[in-house]
């Protein structure tokens, strides 16, 4: 279990974390929300131990994480982090790479552990490639198999598929968490992709003005967006008066009703037409089946 206690963290004079608490347990998938610059990526530092702490404490089981003030090898075996910038060896293959923290005194161990990483980061015509001839989202999936190696007990993730093209993404985060699940791997995942979270995520910590302001289950957090903040990490939304806030998927438009807008924009999304409209003065959004023209009157309710 990973017990945040309390936790707070200055860069300099700067507040960036500020009275932090929560809890994984093991196998757990927990991700972490915020916009650009709200301090994921520095929570997930302190959670490895890489900064000292301001004040509280954090523990992983019985052992306390320590900042390089009392550690001065950053970094334990049972815990792994895949920063945003990762360190790879350029000059030796993905094989090698991903094997690295492996003992060479098990060979067979060694080659089977490693071929099967290759396989959940979908690298198998990659494997004896040198690193440095792989694109940027080819290096962050090594990078990724790599910090598995050892089976970490807690694996740490900064937006860990942010580089990596719209073709693999899907089929590669459900191979790694399904991967992690498997092996009991519990998670942070630091992002601001909604993709990462929804359908793998058991719980939502979301992170804004130095402090968590939410720590849900996702459906929990998903179907009662408390603000704004939360509302458009999930998508395109509203917020009326009577419905409080409402995506634009949970509207719908009907013959009649007392809620009335004049289109003034159609735009396609794939699944269907997402309708900006104006009602009372401001632009809202609804999600339709048909396309439909600027200037038409339109009725709407909440589904
Ligand atoms: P996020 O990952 O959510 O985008 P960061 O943790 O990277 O946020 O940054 C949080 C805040 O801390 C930002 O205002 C950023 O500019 C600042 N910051 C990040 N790293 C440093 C650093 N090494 N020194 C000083 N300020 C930093
Ligand atoms: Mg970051």
């Amino acid at each position: 279990m990973l017990k945040v206690k309390n936790i707070s963290f200055s860069y300099n004079k700067t507040p960036v974390i500020s009275k932090v608490r929560f809890e994984i347990k093991p196998g757990e998938n927990v991700a972490l929300i915020g916009e650009s610059g709200s301090g994921k990526s520095t929570l997930i530092k302190l959670i490895y131990g890489q900064y000292d702490l301001s004040n509280g404490e954090i523990y992983w089981k019985e052992q306390q994480i320590l900042g390089p003030k009392f550690n001065l090898v950053v970094g334990y075996e049972f815990m792994k982090y895949v920063a945003q910038e990762f360190d790879l060896m350029p000059f030796t293959t993905v094989r090698e790479n991903i094997g690295k923290y492996l003992s060479n005194f098990y060979p067979e161990e060694k080659q089977q552990r490693t071929k099967e990483l290759i396989k959940v980061v979908e690298l198998e015509e990659f494997a004896d490639i040198k690193v440095k001839f792989l694109s940027g989202g080819q290096k962050q999936r090594v990078a990724l198999a790599q910090a598995l190696a050892k089976q970490p007990e807690i694996l740490l993730l900064d937006e860990p598929f942010s580089n990596i093209d719209n073709f693999k993404k899907q089929s590669l985060r459900r191979k790694v968490f399904k991967f992690l699940k498997e092996q009991n791997i519990g998670c942070l995942v630091a992002t601001h992709d909604k993709d990462d979270v929804l359908g793998f995520a058991d719980r939502v910590l979301v992170l804004d003005n130095h402090k968590i302001i939410a720590d849900k289950n996702i459906e929990d957090l998903y179907n009662n967006p408390k603000n704004k903040l939360i509302a458009a990490f999930f998508g395109e939304y509203n917020y009326i008066e009577p419905f409080g806030f409402v995506y634009a998927h949970q509207l719908k438009i009907v013959e009649n009703s007392k809620y009335e807008a004049q289109v003034k924009d159609c735009y396609f999304n794939g699944k269907n037409y997402l309708i900006e409209a104006v009602y009372q003065s401001e632009s809202i959004f609804i999600e339709n089946e048909n396309k439909l023209n600027t200037g038409v009157y339109i009725s709407f309710e909440k589904k």
